[in-house]
Formats: C-alpha cells, structure tokens, sequence
C-alpha cells in the first residue's frame, strides 16, 4: 500500500491547466499524505506548491513536447515506480481517456472514471461518477494501489494560491509501447478557454439555422459574458459551430458555474455533457421542451428576440 497521492498536471506549452491546481488542491484536501505532481513536456511547476502540492516530478526530453499516450504511460508508470502513492489523479479529459486505460492494463490498476466527488471512506478512496447520462450516480471504490481516478473538471473548485513554490526535480523515463508517433500537433486558433474547463458557456442549438445565426446570436452573447461558445450535436452536423463546440455524449462533459442552452431541446445525449453544470438558463420557444427540467432558470421564447436582451442585461449586471 502506497502513501499520498500523484497528480498529472496538465499544461498547454508550460501554462498549467486550472484543472491541474483543482486537482493538487483536491489531492492536499484529502489528507492522504504528500501530494506529488508529475508534469509531463514542461521543466517547471514549482508555482504548484502553492495549491498543495508537496513536490513536482518532470519529465521533459524525447518526444515529450507533444502528447504521445507512449510517453504519459510510461511517465506515469516511472512516476508509481519513483512515489508509490496510494492513488494516482488525472484530469477526465482526452489525455486520461487516451492513457489511463493503457496504464491500467499495463500495471494491473482499476480506474474510477469521470468522479465529480471523492470522499475517504475507512481511510479508502470513494468516487461518485454519473451514470447513464446522470440518471444516476454510482460511487466507485478502486481496490488496486494505487488507485486510479480521472476527476471531472470543475468539480472540486480552485482555492487561491498560497504562493508557496514546491521542490522540483527530473524524472528519468524510458518509453516503451510506442506503436504510433505523433509529426504534429495542430494548435486551436481561438484563444477562449476549453469547454471542459469553461466556467461560463453559452450553446446554441439546431435553431440557430446558420453558421451566420450561430456567429451573431451564439458567439457575442458568449463573449459579452466572457463565456466560451458550445453547441448541440445538430447544430455542429448543420455545419453552423465547428465539432470542437460540441456537447454531450459524443461531444465534450462540460461542468461549467453558468450554462445557457439558446434553442436546445435537452434530448438525453445533449444533458450527458452538461447535466451537472451548477446553473443552467434555457431560452425555449417551446414550453414543453425537456431541457425545462433540467433548467435552473427558463425562459420561453423566440431566442433570437431574447438573446439580444439577455446579452445586453448581463453586460450591464456585470459591468455593474
Ligand atoms: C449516439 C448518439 C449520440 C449523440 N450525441 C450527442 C451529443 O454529444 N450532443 C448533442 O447535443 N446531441 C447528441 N445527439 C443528438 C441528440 O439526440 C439530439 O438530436 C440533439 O441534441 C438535438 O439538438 P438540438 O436540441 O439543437 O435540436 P432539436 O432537438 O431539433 O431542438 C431544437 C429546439 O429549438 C427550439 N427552437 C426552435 N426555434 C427556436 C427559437 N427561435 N427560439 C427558441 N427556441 C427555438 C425548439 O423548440 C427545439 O426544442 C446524439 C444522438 C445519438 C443517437
């Protein structure tokens, strides 16, 4: 049995993700002994110590600079041999997705996929994880060590910073299972925040009819809010919001403070991605609209009249 807990911080070019602060702060909370975290591409991360992060592992040279599931399985796996934590923390994002299944098989581990809550439990680790599109919640106990969870994004909060710098040293890997190498890596043009790690977000759905709709209703009420733009399914397949945008269950899980569905019927495939967004705004023309349910807050309207009106609200309640 191990002690304390690993954590992957993820970064973008040497900026960390906000998800590898809430998951450092997460891992610090719970007690479990020293949080060590591994970055992986990137020299730094002492500034992590001011979320609790007790040490930084690196890991840089090679083909790190660019994702490879080869080399996070195998930093990873040098991370556990370096450590031995009691459990290993991940962002439940596209690099866990790709990776922790890989790990798992290659070190015998079981994972608690997707957790939006961890709790200790007779000193073990207990996941809560949506199910069936968050028609029910399972909690997940992991028996292997370490024990492996990929925690939602947004789900834990980020403290402040401390300002406290934490001890950072090499990690010597040697990569082994690459079957595939990545040439290159096509960087987003758009400087808005992921969705998965958006705090505010504002999607349009098939009812925006155009790429000319979704760019003048969808993306201006978005940026006046200082939200990121997402979309339903059908919008993304009419060709009016680029596939990066879109939520639910073949799209991105999104767990922002404020969501705000502008013609979107809430169908279960759409409420798979958002569904435990904290707040959630639904402009609807149509009263009987499933997504009602789900909502916080719903108006019943032609959007294209609303969210105009709303975006101009909002801008004075925030510039206010
Ligand atoms: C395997 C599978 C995976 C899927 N994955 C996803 C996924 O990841 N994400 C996803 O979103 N969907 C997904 N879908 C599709 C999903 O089932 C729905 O078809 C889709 O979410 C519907 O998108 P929508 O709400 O934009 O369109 P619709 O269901 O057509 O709803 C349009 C809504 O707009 C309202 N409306 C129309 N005009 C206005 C107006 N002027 N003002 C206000 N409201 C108006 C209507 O009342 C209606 O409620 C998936 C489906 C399958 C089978």
């Amino acid at each position: 049995m191990g002690n304390g807990i690993l954590v992957i911080a993820e970064h973008e070019g040497g900026v960390f993700k906000k998800s590898a602060a809430e998951l450092v702060a997460k891992a610090k909370a719970l007690g479990l002994g020293p949080v060590t975290a591994l970055v992986i591409g990137h020299a730094g991360g002492a500034e992590l110590g001011g979320f609790g992060a007790d040490a930084v592992l690196t890991v840089t040279g090679g083909d790190t600079s660019r994702y490879s599931v080869a080399t996070y399985v195998s930093a990873i796996q040098a991370a556990i041999a370096a450590v031995n934590p009691a459990a290993v923390f991940a962002s439940a994002g596209a690099q866990a997705r790709d990776g922790m299944p890989r790990l798992a098989a290659r070190l015998g581990l079981g994972v608690g996929a997707d957790v939006t809550e961890l709790r200790l439990d007779g000193g073990a680790l207990v996941g809560r994880r949506p199910l069936y599109a968050g028609k029910a919640l399972a909690d997940v106990r992991v028996s292997s060590s370490p024990a492996v969870f990929t925690l939602r994004a947004n789900a834990f909060g980020v403290p402040a910073s401390t300002g406290a710098a934490a001890p950072v040293s090499a990690l010597a890997v040697s990569v082994s299972g690459a079957l595939t190498k990545v040439v290159d890596r096509e960087a987003p043009t758009s400087s808005v925040v992921d969705l998965t790690e958006a705090d505010r977000i504002v999607s349009g759905g098939r009812s925006v009819a155009s790429k000319d709709g979704y760019d003048k209703l969808i993306r201006p009420l978005a940026g006046a809010i200082g939200a990121t733009p997402g979309a339903s399914r059908a919008c993304v397949d009419a060709g009016f919001a680029p596939h990066s945008h879109q939520v639910g269950q073949t799209g991105k899980v999104v767990n922002p403070s404020l969501y705000i569905a502008m013609g979107i019927s809430g169908q279960i495939q759409h409420l798979a991605g958002m569904r435990t967004s904290k707040i959630i705004v639904a402009v609807n023309k149509d009263a009987t609209a499933p997504i009602f349910q789900h909502a916080t807050y719903g108006i019943v309207a032609d959007m294209f009249e609303v969210g105009p009106l709303l975006q101009a609200e909002l801008q004075a309640a925030l510039a206010g």
